[in-house]
């Protein structure tokens, strides 16, 4: 059997992070169903923050995020993160990063929604493709063992202890148990649980609901981020950078309509918000084709070739319009989780051995509305200390051997679906679930259609039940991949309804009309939810506050 002292399942920004700051004498090994460049960090557009100006302090960062979070982000991770990111920001600078630069050579910064300062740190619009190949040479560079290409399924847990993974080398189709005396969960987010989401096909959550049903409790799920641009059709992220560099949004009238709004802030008040303001100018009239307009022209060509090429070439490749000339059509989707398993500033989750960082864990910080940049930098700070965290409990461990049951019993599951030679295939299922969340988990929630997707969400899991499979191989059998994964995607939509139906409030990202008021004096906590045998259990947990009292 295969062991390691620490094993990171994921390679995005937060996995390679960890593996990174893991002491160079253990063994540590990364796992990945992707290759690591592939990871859905590399997608990120805008900018990552950190109060590195003399005129910023990383109080003020601390401040701005906990007022974005609606007051729920608890503040001692907040503060962890915004006193700890200029440090590691210059330490991705001299481990290669590249970013953008201002007329005095320094790293350039600009403005994002929510932001008292521009503290967005970029590398033009692809942030995320400098950080992780920085990161992913590092990673080459300290020979961290890499299982590139295979499927985690679950955790092994023997006497409430985590032991290490089940996992897939999806290659051969061959399954694994794979020992390790710590485990950290960097799998990212859950955002395909919608139909349409800015997040590539592999962000189904796997990660978060593996540690659901391993008994951890998830954090926060009613709290879904929908991003004020996205694409017409294709949900495709257009940075917020844009606005950060000037854009303007316009109704059909022409007009800025953000100013009727929130005239200070305009479009960088926060996501929630701007979200909301665009789905309201849409649903009374004032859009244009389901879409509101980003108009970028005034900002001119030379700026829109330096600071957002991809987003010009994106906009040209998928709605045919060149920003230079024309306005985007763009409208709020689907693209955050804020929720996730719940852990500490240090990364620990309930479970002995086991942590989680970045998208897929709720430490949290973002409360109920992530503010832009905040991602990128949590994956930074929490992949680090989670590593460093790993790092002194393996060795205080001693490895026992797993037993061979846990590997049986997912041998067998494996081969009785691929045995089963009728029933419904998943594509439609995973369509039905998708199709649901969007239609009454959007923007705008109330009890009743949320009751209507979580009705769905159940007969889904019923006929899941009897999914059967037409590809049988064992070589690359992305079928099964797919069928594991609307597994994963299930459980999180039940979690997400669940949530979302209990929190009988309005609260940043989670707007309820048939609570439209923030209630600090019943809902100023975290939902928690546990799996049970009757289904998804929901809990509380208080916020942590330390320096900034929810004003009353
Ligand atoms: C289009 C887009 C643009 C964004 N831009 C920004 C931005 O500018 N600034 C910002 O702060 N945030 C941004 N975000 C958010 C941010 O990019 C993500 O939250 C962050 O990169 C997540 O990193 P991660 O390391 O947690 O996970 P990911 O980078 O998503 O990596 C997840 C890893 O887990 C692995 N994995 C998952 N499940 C399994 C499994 N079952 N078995 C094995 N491996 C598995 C995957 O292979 C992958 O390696 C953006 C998000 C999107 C969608």
């Amino acid at each position: 059997m295969r062991n390691h002292d620490i094993l990171i399942v994921g390679a995005g920004l937060a996995g390679i992070r960890a593996a990174v700051a893991a002491a160079p004498d253990l063994d540590v090994a990364i796992v990945s169903k992707v290759h690591p460049v592939r990871s859905h960090s590399v997608a990120a557009q805008g900018g990552i923050n950190a109060a590195l100006h003399p005129n910023d302090s990383w109080e003020s960062h601390a401040f701005d995020t906990t007022k974005g979070s609606g007051y729920l982000g608890d503040q001692d991770a907040i503060e962890v993160m915004c006193q700890e990111g200029p440090a590691d920001i210059l330490e991705l600078e001299r481990l290669g990063a590249i970013f953008s630069r201002n007329e005095q050579g320094q790293i350039a910064q600009r403005p994002f929604g929510g932001a008292g300062y521009p503290r967005t740190c970029y590398a033009a619009d692809r942030t995320g493709h400098s950080l992780l190949h920085a990161m992913y040479e590092q990673l080459l560079k300290k020979g961290v063992f890499v299982y590139e290409e295979w499927y985690v399924l679950s955790l092994i847990v023997e006497d409430k202890v985590c032991r290490g993974v089940v996992a897939m080398d999806v290659r051969r189709g061959e399954l694994h148990a794979i020992g390790a005396k710590a485990v950290i969960f960097a799998t990212g987010g859950y955002g395909r649980v919608y139909s349409s989401s800015t997040n590539a096909a592999i962000n189904t959550g796997d990660g978060m609901s593996m540690a659901f049903r391993a008994g951890t409790p998830l954090m926060d799920m009613e709290f879904v981020q929908f991003h004020p641009t996205t694409l017409r059709e294709t949900g495709i992220l257009i940075t917020e950078g844009a606005r950060g560099e000037g854009g303007y949004l316009l109704n059909t009238l022409g007009e800025r309509f953000m100013g009727r709004y929130d005239s200070q802030r305009m479009e960088l008040a926060t996501r929630d918000f701007v979200s909301r303001c665009e789905q309201q100018e849409i649903e009374e009239g004032r859009g244009v084709d389901g879409c509101v307009l980003l108009d970028l022209r005034h900002l001119g060509r030379k700026k829109i070739l330096e600071r957002l090429p991809q987003i010009r070439e994106l906009a040209i490749s998928f709605v045919g319009v060149d920003p230079i000339e024309s306005p985007i059509p763009v409208r709020p989707g689907a693209h955050y989780s804020m929720g996730g398993i719940r852990t500490n500033a240090w990364c620990e989750t309930e479970l002995a051995g086991f942590y989680a960082a970045g998208e897929c864990a709720c430490v949290s910080v973002h409360g109920a509305n992530r503010l832009g940049g905040n991602s990128l930098l949590e994956t930074i700070v929490f992949g680090r200390r989670a590593g460093l965290r790993a790092t002194d409990y393996a060795r205080r461990i001693k490895t026992s051997p797993v037993s061979p049951a846990v590997l049986r019993a997912a041998q067998e599951k494996i081969d009785r679906l691929l045995k089963r030679t009728s029933g419904e295939r998943i594509g439609p299922l995973r369509e039905e679930v998708g199709a649901a969340m969007t239609e009454h988990l959007g923007i705008f929630r109330t009890r009743k259609r949320m009751e209507g997707a979580l009705e769905k969400i159940r007969e889904v899991r019923k006929r899941y039940e009897n999914i059967y499979l037409e590809d049988r191989g064992k070589i690359f059998n992305a079928e099964l991949t797919n069928a594991l994964e609307l597994g994963s995607l299930i459980d999180l939509a039940e979690t997400i309804v669940v949530g979302a139906i209990g929190r009988e409030e309005s609260r940043g990202s989670h707007y309820r009309q048939d609570f439209p008021n923030r209630n600090d004096a019943q809902w100023l906590k975290h939902t928690l939810i546990y799996g049970s045998d009757s289904g998804p259990r929901i809990d509380f947990t208080p916020v942590t506050i330390t320096r900034f009292p929810v004003p009353v």
